[in-house]
C-alpha cells in the first residue's frame, strides 16, 4: 500500500432537480469508498451552476468556468434542466459545452439487468433475461453540431434548418473506441447503428468508415442496423446484442430504451469520456432533472451510484477496478436484498437506499 493517499479532485455540478439528492447521495457512497479502501481520498468542489441561478444570473456557467474545470480530474454532473426554462437553453448552457469544450467525444452507456430488479422483458414468458450491452454514444458532433437556423422564424413561412455535421476524424474515433470496447468484452460483438437507408450522406460516411475500421479487428464479430429496426431487435433479441455504436442522437434515444428494458431510467449510468485523458471526463446518471419527483426525496440514486463506479474504474486507469466491481457488487446486493425505490416497485427512500449501499460496501471490500 502506498504510504501516502493519492487524492482526486472532484468537480461536482448537482444542477437541478433530482440531480441535487443523487450527487448528494453519490458523494456519501463514494467517499464511504475511498474510507473503507484506504489507498485514496475524494477532494469535493461544488458548483453551483443550474437553472435556478441562470434565471437570477444570465449565466449557466461564468466566461472562465471550463478553466475552472479544466483544474480536476474528473466532474461529477448530477442533471440540467427545470421547465421554466426552454430544454434546448439548458442544454446548450451548459452540459453541451462542457462535452464539447472537454473533448469527450465519447459517451459510454452499459445496460444489463441487476439482481434483485425486474426487466419488463421478463414478464413475457417467451424472452430469455439476457440484456447485458455497451452502447457507444459519438458525444461530438452529428445530429448534435448546433448547426442550422430559422428564417421567416414567426410567419406562415417559417424554415428551420438542423444541419448535421459528421467528419472523417470524429468517426473513424468512435470506431475505434467501440471496437477497443468490443474487445475486452467476452462476446467480442459490436453492431453499428445508422439510418444510412434514408440519411444518404453522413450516414453513408459512417458505413463506409466503419467498414474501414473493421479490417484492423478481424477478431470481432460486427454486424450493421438501422436504427427503427434496432429498437425492436433490442426487444425481441436482447441477447443477440453486446457493444453497440450510434451517433449522438440515435444512442440518446436507443440508450433511454436500454434503461427502460433494463428495469427503470433511475439505474442507467454514462460516462463522457476525453480517451486521450487530456481533459476531465465526466460521468452523470442518463436520467434528468425529474420535476415531478424533485425534492420529494424518493429519486433513485443507482444510476448515480454506477456512474459513480465508473468515474473510480476512470481514476484508477486499472488500478481501482476492485473497488469500482466492489460497488457494484454492493450495489447489487441492495437491490437483491429489495431495497429499492417505487420506480422499481419498492418502497424506499434515496437516503434508505444509500445508507444501504454504504453498509454493504464495508462488507464487500
Ligand atoms: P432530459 O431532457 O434531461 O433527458 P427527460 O425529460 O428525458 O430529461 P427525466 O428527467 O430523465 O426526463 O425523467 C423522466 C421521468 O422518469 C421523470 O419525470 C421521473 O418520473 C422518472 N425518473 C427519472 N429519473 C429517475 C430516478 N432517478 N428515480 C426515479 N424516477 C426517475
Ligand atoms: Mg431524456
Amino acid at each position: 500500500m502506498p504510504s501516502e493517499k493519492r487524492v482526486y479532485k472532484i468537480a461536482t455540478i448537482p444542477g437541478d432537480g433530482i440531480g441535487v439528492d443523487i450527487t448528494e447521495a453519490a458523494i456519501q457512497v463514494l467517499d464511504k469508498l475511498a474510507a473503507v479502501d484506504g489507498t485514496f481520498t475524494f477532494q469535493w468542489n461544488e458548483f453551483d451552476w443550474s437553472s435556478k441561478n441562470f434565471k437570477e444570473r444570465g449565466w449557466y456557467m461564468p466566461p472562465d468556468g471550463m478553466e475552472q474545470l479544466k483544474k480536476f480530474n474528473a466532474i461529477y454532473f448530477g442533471a440540467v434542466g427545470w421547465p421554466d426554462v426552454a430544454d434546448h437553453i439548458s442544454l446548450w448552457g451548459l452540459i453541451l459545452p462542457i462535452r464539447n469544450s472537454m473533448n469527450q467525444y465519447v459517451n459510454v452507456r452499459p445496460t444489463r439487468i441487476l439482481r434483485g430488479i425486474t426487466s419488463p422483458l421478463s414478464q413475457c414468458a417467451k424472452q430469455p433475461r439476457d440484456l447485458d450491452w455497451v452502447i457507444v454514444r459519438e458525444n461530438s458532433e452529428g445530429e448534435y453540431a448546433g448547426q442550422g437556423g430559422t428564417t421567416h422564424g414567426h410567419t406562415p413561412h417559417a424554415v428551420a434548418t438542423e444541419v448535421s455535421i459528421f467528419t472523417r476524424v470524429g468517426i473513424e474515433r468512435i470506431m475505434r473506441f467501440a471496437f477497443d470496447t468490443a474487445k475486452l468484452r467476452p462476446r467480442k460483438k459490436l453492431t453499428m447503428v445508422t439510418k444510412s437507408n434514408a440519411q444518404r450522406h453522413g450516414m453513408v460516411l459512417w458505413d463506409t468508415i466503419f467498414h474501414d475500421v473493421a479490417k484492423e479487428y478481424p477478431d470481432i464479430t460486427w454486424d450493421k442496423m438501422l436504427v427503427d429496426a434496432m429498437t425492436v431487435r433490442m426487444v425481441n433479441q436482447p441477447q443477440t446484442l453486446d457493444t453497440i455504436v450510434a451517433t449522438n442522437l440515435h444512442a440518446d434515444i436507443l440508450s433511454d430504451l436500454a434503461a427502460a428494458l433494463s428495469g427503470s431510467i433511475g439505474i442507467a449510468p454514462s460516462s463522457n469520456l476525453d480517451p486521450t485523458r487530456g481533459c476531465p471526463s465526466m460521468f452523470e446518471p442518463i436520467h434528468g432533472s425529474a420535476p415531478d419527483i424533485a425534492g420529494k426525496g424518493i429519486a433513485n440514486p443507482v444510476g448515480a451510484f454506477w456512474s459513480a463506479a465508473e468515474m473510480v474504474r476512470w481514476l484508477g486507469n486499472g488500478e481501482l477496478d476492485h473497488v469500482a466491481d466492489g460497488l457494484m457488487e454492493a450495489i447489487e446486493k441492495v437491490t437483491e436484498a429489495g431495497v429499492k425505490t417505487r420506480d422499481l416497485a419498492g418502497s424506499s427512500n434515496t437516503k434508505e437506499v444509500t445508507e444501504a449501499v454504504c453498509k454493504e460496501i464495508e462488507v464487500v471490500l
